[in-house]
């Protein structure tokens, strides 16, 4: 997905910090649930 100025994704909704495509997002978003197991592993390696 494209991001943001700010870096953040552009279908990000800035006010309720939720995916605003959240049944279409791409696939690399399915992999890495927040707070999953593979997100765990990238932010606290
Ligand atoms: S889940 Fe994916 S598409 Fe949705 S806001 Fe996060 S990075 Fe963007």
């Amino acid at each position: 997905m494209d991001q943001r100025g700010d870096g953040a994704c552009v279908a990000l909704d800035p006010l309720t910090s939720l995916c605003t495509r959240y049944d279409s997002r791409p696939q690399t978003c399915r992999d890495f649930a927040r707070g999953g197991t593979l997100c765990r592993q990238i932010l606290f390696p």
